[in-house]
């Protein structure tokens, strides 16, 4: 069928030995079905980004690769870049051999059968779908909560993103052409993919549990991503210290004419817990002010310094061709 088109799936692996094979087995089943109803062609490949793993991960790609090389390729970063880096570097390396990529999780947490779904939206036009969580049941209380919780928390500090939507998603070949133009180092993709536009839609599935292994985004990983996302992506908290300053100045007035008021009805034996209040009060709006610019002076830091966000060490790739990419 002419209307065949190269699928590129990018799988992120940071220490994911546990679930590996069982990831690309079910994968290899889905490409296998795939073809088979002539929605991608045979060309079409899973990616492995191995992110500097410690354990044995690329040592299974490798042996995926050699075993099934029309099916299983993969990319080994030179050290951990993170999450975010490393679906990039995988998107990036394909963005000029595919038609399509899909990025997905390696824990099998995203659908595997929502892949389908994604493909025929593309077919029928779309040039993003993202992949959309309808239930969080298998998700514990706590991480349900923070996680939806950063959602909300994001919309309201001024960053856009699709609620509960990660970074399970399919973008066309023309939307990675766009991406590689945002060239910033503080990467956000859920944040960036629907600033690109082009007609896109979602797609919802049901998120299971991990299937082994164990998540690599702790409380403190998740709460640095929210504060990178939002400052990354709007400049809200700056706007927000301007409104604490004149508030509070507002309130210093009104507690002067109060105290003055006071002194002149006789009544002047202010006590110093007042005063010490409000020495604390401001001390901490000050420092809190202070925190918020030095989170956006760290950003433009680290952004003129315009470094590589990641490095490709080696791709396997059976299409024969080898690159070594540097971003
Ligand atoms: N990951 C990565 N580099 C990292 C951390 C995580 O490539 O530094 C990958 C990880 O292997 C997984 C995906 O990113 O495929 C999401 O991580 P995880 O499942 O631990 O996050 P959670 O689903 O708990 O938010
Ligand atoms: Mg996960």
């Amino acid at each position: 069928m002419n209307n065949e088109k190269t699928l590129y799936m990018v799988v992120p692996c940071y220490n994911e030995e546990a679930v590996l094979h069982e990831t690309a087995k079910r994968l290899k089943e889905k490409y296998a079905s795939l073809i088979e109803r002539g929605l991608i062609s045979p060309e079409s490949r899973v990616v492995f980004v191995n992110d500097g793993s410690k354990d044995k991960t690329w040592e299974i790609i490798q042996e995926l690769h050699s075993t099934d090389p029309t099916v299983f390729s993969g990319i080994d970063l030179a050290r951990n870049s993170g999450h975010q880096n490393a679906v990039l570097a995988g998107l990036m390396t394909v963005k000029d051999i595919c038609d399509v990529a899909i990025t997905m999780d390696a824990d099998l947490q995203d659908d595997i059968n929502a892949i389908d779904a994604m493909v025929e939206k593309y077919h029928e036009g779309n040039q993003v779908v993202y992949g959309v969580r309808s239930a969080r049941d298998t998700d514990t209380f706590f991480k349900k909560f923070t996680a939806e919780g950063f959602y909300k928390f994001m919309k309201v500090m001024g960053a856009d993103v699709v609620y509960n939507h990660a970074d399970f998603r399919l973008m066309s070949r023309r939307v990675l052409q766009e991406l590689a133009n945002y060239r910033e180092v503080n990467l956000f993709l859920r944040g960036m993919v629907p600033l690109i536009g082009f007609k896109s839609c979602s797609v919802y599935y049901e998120r299971a549990e991990r299937f082994a292994g164990e998540s690599k985004y702790p409380l403190k990983k998740m709460l640095a991503f929210a504060i990178n996302g939002i400052t990354s992506f709007s400049t809200k908290p700056l706007k927000l210290i301007t409104t604490m300053g004149f508030i509070m100045s507002l309130i210093s007035i009104i507690a002067m004419i109060w105290t003055i008021i006071v002194k002149f009805a006789g009544a002047s034996e202010l006590g110093w817990s007042s005063t010490v209040c409000s020495i604390w009060f401001i001390g901490g709006l000050q420092l809190l002010a202070l925190g918020i610019i030095g989170e956006y002076v760290g950003k433009i830091y680290a952004e003129v310094k315009q470094r590589p966000r990641y490095i490709v060490a080696e791709f396997i790739n059976d299409t024969g061709k080898k690159s070594e990419d540097k971003q």
